[in-house]
């Protein structure tokens, strides 16, 4: 698969979502009060609360409208990190902790509010999210984050074998548990639509425009592109799995590794309604995750991990179809339409790292596999921030940058972990 920037990479998204609004490359320099690096779920999302609180807003992209993660994901809209629970959330945020937990907590239904608010055209389907037990073990941790979360309010509900079997369509799981505010989207549309929404907020958007540098220049922040630059009162970096060398270590906070998506021809009628009928999201508490949902046309989109790039696509076929056979064994080893990847971004501590780099630039780091929720609610934050609204007021716990030491060997390494993961969902 191709990952130039010049086009966007072939998906069930890039053949389905519909296409972007018409926005040129930055040829010049201008001037505005915020200026957003990135035109995936953060950038965009902090754009657009930044415009809706007045602010004139410049947003630059090196590719196009959700070329990044943004585009490239299985749509899952799951208002959970994946490691940590609540109570540690809560522990690792300080004074901000709790709140940051309501934030997550909130942050599928803020998706699916702003797909209805500006209309946008996503495919979205607030079915639910469930994370089936892999091993009798996890019963355990699902009825621990049932309770964590439960006592926070969120619609959280433990659920039995013969309960996950009816759910499901296999007896494959133990059980686990299920929160009825997350479900599906069509990510690349979500992209589209809140680029479209951002544009008619007032949002100046430009594609095929990477930021090359970003320095202080008077009394402004200037961000340097080929062709031009932005001078802003406010810079949000929000470029993640994805980012160049802009900041001091920000790049080298985040390890991108590989995430394999594939969708199968539609289902028939038939063994559709025998496989997660009600069409929820689907991701189980294995380390070598076991996903599924549906798209609109009756697609099953799954995906893996490999731990070695080389001949990637024979054998992520081969490997997720003999899976695909032993969860469902009514489908059996599918035809797939379409597969592709993109880059989740890892950090060392599996949380996400959010940052004031200097007085004026902020940016965030580490979706860590669940980013489309938490990026949309930590996006708006920033962009809540970048126009006035106090740190106080804003519910992120911030962290100084921490680069990975050996980051280019740990990077190396990085998709060797897939190995051990592997080995620990045997031993559980
Ligand atoms: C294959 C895959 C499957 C996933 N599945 C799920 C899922 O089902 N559910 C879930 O919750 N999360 C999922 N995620 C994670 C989720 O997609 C991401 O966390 C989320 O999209 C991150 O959004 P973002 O805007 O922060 O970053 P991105 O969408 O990666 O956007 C960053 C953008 O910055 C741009 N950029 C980089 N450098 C520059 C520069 N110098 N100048 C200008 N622009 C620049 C890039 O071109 C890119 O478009 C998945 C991720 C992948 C890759």
């Amino acid at each position: 698969m191709t990952d130039k920037r010049d086009e966007m990479p072939p998906s069930l998204w890039a053949a389905t979502a519909p296409p972007p609004p018409d926005t040129p490359a930055l040829a010049g320099t201008v001037t505005a009060d915020v200026c957003v690096i990135g035109g995936g779920y953060t950038g965009l999302n902090a754009a657009l609360a930044a415009a809706e609180a007045g602010a004139k807003v410049v947003l630059i992209e090196a590719a196009s409208i959700g070329w990044g993660a943004s585009g490239r994901n299985n749509g899952q809209v799951i208002p959970t990190l994946s490691r940590m629970d609540p109570d540690e959330i809560s522990a690792s945020g300080g004074a901000k902790g709790e709140e940051f937990v309501g934030l997550i907590r909130d942050s599928a239904s803020l998706v699916f509010d702003l797909i209805r608010r500006h209309g946008i055209e996503a495919e979205a389907s607030q079915s639910g999210w469930i994370q089936p037990a892999h091993r009798e073990s996890r019963m355990k941790m699902a009825a621990k984050r049932v309770e964590a979360w439960s006592k926070r309010g969120a619609p959280v509900a433990l659920l039995d074998r013969a309960a996950m079997e009816t759910l499901t369509g296999t007896d494959h799981w133990f059980g686990g548990w299920t929160n009825s505010s997350g479900g599906t989207i069509n990510p690349l549309g979500y992209a589209r639509g809140l680029a479209r929404a951002a544009i008619a907020a007032g949002v100046t958007i430009h594609t095929a425009t990477p930021a090359e540098a970003i320095s202080r220049s008077g009394d402004r922040w200037e961000v340097r592109t080929q062709g031009g630059a932005v001078r802003a009162e406010r810079v949000i970096i929000a470029t993640n799995a994805y980012s160049t060398d802009l900041w001091p270590g920000f790049r080298r906070e985040v390890i991108p590794v590989r995430s394999y998506q594939m969708a199968t021809a539609p289902l028939t009628d038939n063994i559709a309604k025998t496989i997660l009928p009600g069409k929820q999201a689907l991701s189980d508490t294995r380390g070598d995750l076991y996903f599924f949902r549906y798209d609109a046309s009756g697609r099953l989109i799954t995906g893996g991990a490999l731990a070695l790039g080389h001949d990637w696509e024979k054998r992520i076929r081969e490997r997720i179809g003999a899976r695909v056979a032993a969860v469902y064994p009514q489908l059996g080893v599918p035809r797939f339409d379409y597969v592709w990847w993109g880059y989740i971004g890892m950090t060392a501590d599996k949380a996400p790292h959010v940052h004031e780099l200097a007085p004026g630039v902020t940016g965030w780091n580490g979706c860590n596999g669940r980013g489309v929720a938490l990026a949309t609610a930590i996006g708006r934050e920033l962009g809540r921030q970048a126009t006035g609204t106090s740190w106080s007021d804003i519910p992120l716990p911030l962290s100084p940058v921490r680069p990975i030491p050996a980051y280019e060997f740990a990077r190396r390494i990085a998709p060797a972990a897939i190995i051990e993961r592997r080995w620990r969902d045997a031993r559980d």
